[in-house]
């Protein structure tokens, strides 16, 4: 066994209780404690004179005690004053021992270390670390930063210190314990250190490492520690695609018949399809004339089309005889999806029926029965599909839209569901959010990826204009006079907390606040904490247009289409991200009118907001406001833990660390090829067997 999966409970100073707080923090072996990186460091190199201080600063420093007092003003405290001839400084103690105060004496050297505040009389350090020493001048300094760790109740910084300290010995003395797998030149040409250099570096760095570029990230040996883990998830990924590939799948060729069916369906259809629908379906297509599961993900901008080109598999698997399921995150979206279903399947001998938690007792039996006996064709409908009692007869294709709102594993679950055999239906997952190229190549490397980049012809762009929420009354006008020309509005709250409830709230008195002001326009209200089958009702109501103006949280932000609604409301859209902002908005511009979205936000407006907002406002283009939004607010955010999936890291942060996404591709991609026996170790380093993805 390699000693360094020895337990922490081997290390000296490490009792079974320690051990098990060690544990707590994810710490099993010596390894793990290698990988424990420090939170940030504190400079105890070298001693600051007490007159350059400035209030933030942490600092050691040290000098002859003047006087020791205590106050008993307010909160009583031991007050220490200390100087060494360039100032003064108060050291404040509110838990103190007669010991203390005893020692404390005038005259006496002391060394401190702590951060440096203002106080009631000057500057002043509550609770600093302390020494007594020989000598004022003689100030004891380490040679090397120190690090303070991440700790959990009960474990203090040098219990961890001193564990670290003796697995970094062990390293030290026998390197080869610790392998690196990331091969010579690679390491050459970015200029990486080797592992254990990155490791000692960053447990212990030395004088010649700047602490800024320690705190900040910067250091190249916490670059390549990240560069490493990103890579260990790019390579899983990667792994899990090759092993999916390895499935079996049904084969959707269909022949004379299969040309005629399409030839049908794309008759019927009352619009031509864009030429980029048209590329993305033969992708579609080749891939379901091979043998080899489809994983592909269909990007496209909200409104590019993706449903038709969803549908248009969902054919190629029925006339080869298979059946299809289609998830969609909400009711909302599924019931439309069935809707347009329907209607393009109209002429089709088969049945498309429809689940959801909703459906219940013997119409949920009747949909069952049919998909086990094969009579359904096609089945649309939300999470439920893959519980237990859902049995396919015989599942060939998988359709999953707006993919980010469900788990990896979601998504995994219903694959398993149609596995037969050998062999695994196909898959085609669809998003409306624009993902970065840099982040997507990362999250969605278990998928082939295609792009829907251009919009159904005649549609005008969505003219959007920011304005202040004094304007309330202007824009209340101006429902009035659109609802006069026989068109509908969206109002959309939105509120910062993540409470559903205050939500609904807000929008149940928006709601009856523009009623009041709007006598004569018909308006209704739609939020999360309706019953699906109210939402349904509303929702229908909105779309024959039984209501003009439909005040909304953003649970309609998900794939609702009305055509005949071009004007949409956002209230404190300061307060969404830019690309959520861009779905809601997206619920507009889809009929052949001119559209608008005012975004009325709540002044004083920050300068991001107004810059972001101004994104907004100048581009209609999905992908440039991902991009925009990834400039300005970083990877981690634009990804959210909403988009990023499962994706959790322990020392890579894709904020901070975006810049190593383009080597990570590259390398990654040539690894298999040139290190492939480093593959499985380098998962099994960085990727916990919790991790989801790992195991498919
Ligand atoms: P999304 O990609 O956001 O899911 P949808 O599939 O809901 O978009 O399509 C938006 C609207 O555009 C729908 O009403 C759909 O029928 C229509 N549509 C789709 N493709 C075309 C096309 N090629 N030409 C005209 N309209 C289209
Ligand atoms: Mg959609």
């Amino acid at each position: 066994m390699n000693a360094l999966n020895q337990p922490v409970g081997i290390l000296t100073g490490i009792g079974s209780q320690t051990a098990n707080r060690l544990q707590k923090l994810g710490l099993y072996t010596l390894q793990d404690l290698l990988f424990h990186l420090p939170l940030r460091y504190e400079d105890r190199t070298r001693a600051y004179a007490i007159g350059s201080l400035k209030p933030g600063m942490t600092a050691l420093i040290s000098g002859k005690i003047e006087f020791i007092d205590v106050l008993d003003k307010g909160r009583k405290s031991l007050i220490c004053r200390i100087s060494d001839g360039t100032g003064f400084i108060n050291l404040r103690f509110f838990h103190f021992s007669a010991n203390q105060h005893n020692t404390l004496k005038p005259g006496t050297a002391i060394s401190c270390f702590a951060e440096a505040r203002y106080g009631f009389a000057g500057l002043e350090m509550i609770h600093p670390e302390y020494k007594i020493i020989a000598d004022a001048s003689d100030c004891i300094t380490q040679s090397r930063l120190t690090p303070v760790y991440p700790l959990t109740e009960g474990l203090n910084q040098n219990v961890v210190r001193k564990a670290v300290a003796q697995a970094l010995d062990l390293c030290q003395q026998a390197p080869e314990l610790l392998t690196d797998w990331i091969p010579e030149p690679v390491l050459t040409h970015y200029h990486y250190p080797s592992l254990s250099d990155a490791i000692q570096t960053l447990h212990a760095p030395d004088e010649s490492v700047s602490i800024e570029a320690l705190q900040n990230g910067s250091v190249p040996a916490l670059k390549r520690l990240a560069f490493e883990e990103l890579l260990a998830h790019y390579l899983s990924l990667r792994t899990t695609r090759h092993k999916a590939k390895a499935w079996q799948a049904p084969s959707f060729f269909a022949g004379q018949a299969g040309k005629i069916a399409t030839e049908h369906f794309l008759n019927a259809l009352p619009f031509q399809l864009t030429g980029a629908q048209q590329r993305v379906i033969a992708d579609i297509e080749a891939d379901c004339l091979s043998q080899q599961p489809m994983m592909r993900l269909v990007q496209g901008d909200v409104g590019s089309g993706k449903t038709v080109v969803s549908a248009y598999a969902a054919l190629l698997a029925l006339t080869a005889g298979y059946q299809v399921a289609v998830m969609a995150p909400t009711e909302l979206l599924a019931e439309q999806h069935k809707r347009n279903f329907s209607a393009w399947f109209d002429g089709f001998d088969t049945q498309v029926l429809y689940l959801t938690g909703q459906v219940k007792g013997n119409a949920r039996k009747d949909v069952l029965q049919a998909l086990e006996d094969g009579s359904a064709g096609i089945i649309i409908g939300t999470h439920a599909l893959f519980q237990d009692a859902v049995n396919f007869h015989r599942l060939g294709l998988i359709i999953i839209d707006e993919q980010h709102r469900f788990g990896v594993h979601q998504r995994l679950a219903l694959r398993e569901k149609g596995q037969q055999n050998d062999s695994r239906p196909h898959q085609l997952v669809m998003t409306a959010t624009p993902i970065p190229r840099t982040l997507a190549m990362l999250q969605y490397s278990d998928l082939d990826i295609s792009i829907i980049d251009e919009l159904p012809p005649g549609r005008k762009p969505i003219v959007t204009s920011v304005i202040p929420a004094e304007r309330r009354d202007a824009v209340i006008e101006r429902i009035s006079g659109w609802v006069d020309k026989k068109k509908q509005v969206y109002w959309v709250c939105t509120l910062i907390e993540e409470s559903e409830v205050l939500q609904c709230e807000a929008a149940e008195k928006t709601a009856a606040r523009l009623t009041e002001a709007l006598p004569n326009v018909r308006i209704a209200l739609i939020h999360g904490r309706m019953k699906s089958s109210e939402k349904d009702a509303v929702m229908q109501d909105f779309k024959n247009h039984r209501i003009d103006l439909l005040v909304a949280t953003t649970v309609i932000e998900v794939g609702v289409d009305v055509p005949n609604a071009g004007l949409m409301i956002i209230e404190n859209p300061e307060r969404l991200g830019l690309s959520q902002l861009h779905q809601l908005r997206g619920r507009v511009g889809r009929g052949s009118d001119d559209s608008y979205c005012l975004l009325m936000y709540q002044a004083p407006l920050s300068d991001t907001a107004r810059h972001r907002l101004g994104v907004l406002r100048d581009s209609n283009d999905g992908f440039v406001i991902a991009e925009k939004d990834l400039e300005l607010r970083g990877p981690g955010e634009v990804m959210g833990t909403r988009q990023t999936g499962q994706m959790h890291f322990k020392i890579a942060d894709l904020t901070r660390d975006a810049d190593v996404l383009a080597a990570v591709q590259k390398i990654g991609d040539r690894f298999f090829i040139q290190s492939p026996q480093s593959v499985q170790p380098l998962c099994d380093r960085w990727l916990n067997a919790t991790t989801e993805y790992s195991e498919v």
